[in-house]
């Protein structure tokens, strides 16, 4: 954007998009395209990414991580570069936009790393919705999904929010109805695990039983009544991941921190997506931090969340 005076000004947009847990996942055959279908219900929970997009007058994309990052990211691997799914999201958008202009992202990474919440995803969401704003894309909310599923099958969630029924890869959304805030305490894990290689361990632990993989996979109806009528515990009775067993397969130990939730006062423990954070259901907000805190007094890096929280929104928009 040019000033009166005929200068380059640069704007920055920043937005801000939450992490997810699944509050079930149900995982069907092994596709023709690689992919494993799904039937998911995603919760975005208040555990937010930010990315702040400035125009700059020179072309391209670059990106940088903030250093108000609340995770310890010594040692983990983020690609700044083509890699990068915010820079990704920026060059699908930049494509698609008449005004592009030369971007920078700074992601301020608050979800873990490779943790099966959806924090890479959430930054593409992020990039999406500031791209569009800082551009005049003027995209509907229909049009950004659609890039957002191009992205990665938890992109859409993340732009979304909410509450929803996840179909196909995990894109295909409908917002599901959940009636109350549920309270989770959220484990967070020293490392990473693939997203492929625990789809890749869950597929050798069913093909060593032989059993038959349901095909189509469903979402069983409890779940919903259980997020309709808020009642925590009923949801705690029929929370279900069926690629917990391969991400314990792959981090034996995950087991243990579900136990130590549920024998330090949580409904129930799950391994968040591929895992290896741990998601464990609280009674209400004054239980889910006091078991937080009981958590990090024994050495764990815990926190206290609630969901549904909405996704991807502006926070602000800034003329430098
Ligand atoms: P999901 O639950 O969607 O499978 P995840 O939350 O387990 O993903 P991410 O944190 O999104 O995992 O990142 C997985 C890998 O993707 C990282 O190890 C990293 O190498 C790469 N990556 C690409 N873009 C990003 C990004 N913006 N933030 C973090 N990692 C990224």
């Amino acid at each position: 954007m040019k000033n009166p005076h005929g200068r380059f000004s640069a704007r920055t947009v920043r937005v801000k998009a939450p992490g997810k847990v699944n509050v079930s996942l149900n995982v069907g055959p092994l596709r023709p395209d690689g992919y494993h279908s799904v039937a998911s219900v995603y919760l975005a929970v208040s555990l937010y990414e930010e990315v702040a997009a400035t125009s700059t007058e020179t072309g391209g994309i670059t990106v940088s991580i903030s250093p108000n990052s609340t995770l310890d990211l010594d040692g983990v691997d983020i690609p700044l570069d083509g890699r990068n799914l915010a820079y990704k999201a920026a060059a699908i958008m930049a494509d698609v936009s008449e005004q592009a202009t030369g971007v920078h992202l700074e992601i301020t990474k608050r979800v873990p790393v490779a943790g099966g919440m959806g924090g890479g995803s959430a930054d593409a969401a992020a990039t999406l919705l500031a791209c569009d704003a800082l551009w005049n894309s003027g995209l509907s909310r229909e049009e950004l999904a659609h890039l957002a599923a191009e992205l990665g099958a938890d992109v859409p969630f993340s732009l979304l929010g909410g509450t929803a029924v996840g179909l196909g890869v995990g894109d295909e959304l409908s917002p599901a109805l959940a009636k109350a805030q549920m309270d989770w305490v959220l484990v967070c894990a020293g490392y990473g695990l693939s997203t492929p290689e625990v789809f890749r361990t869950l597929d050798r632990l069913r093909d060593a039983e032989g059993l038959e993989v349901p095909d189509p996979v469903e979402v069983d109806p409890k779940i919903l009544q259980a997020l309709r009528s808020g009642d925590p515990e009923a949801l705690s009775r029929v929370l279900i991941n069926d690629l917990q067993r391969a991400s314990i397969d792959l981090a034996p130990q995950l087991r243990d921190t579900i136990g130590l939730g549920e024998s330090n006062g949580a409904l129930a423990g799950i391994v968040s997506g591929s895992g290896p954070t741990i998601a464990l259901l609280a009674h209400n907000t004054g239980s889910a931090e006091a078991l937080a805190e009981e958590l990090r007094h024994l050495g764990h890096d815990a926190l206290a969340v609630h969901g549904p929280v909405p996704g991807a929104r502006i926070i602000s928009d800034t003329l430098l």
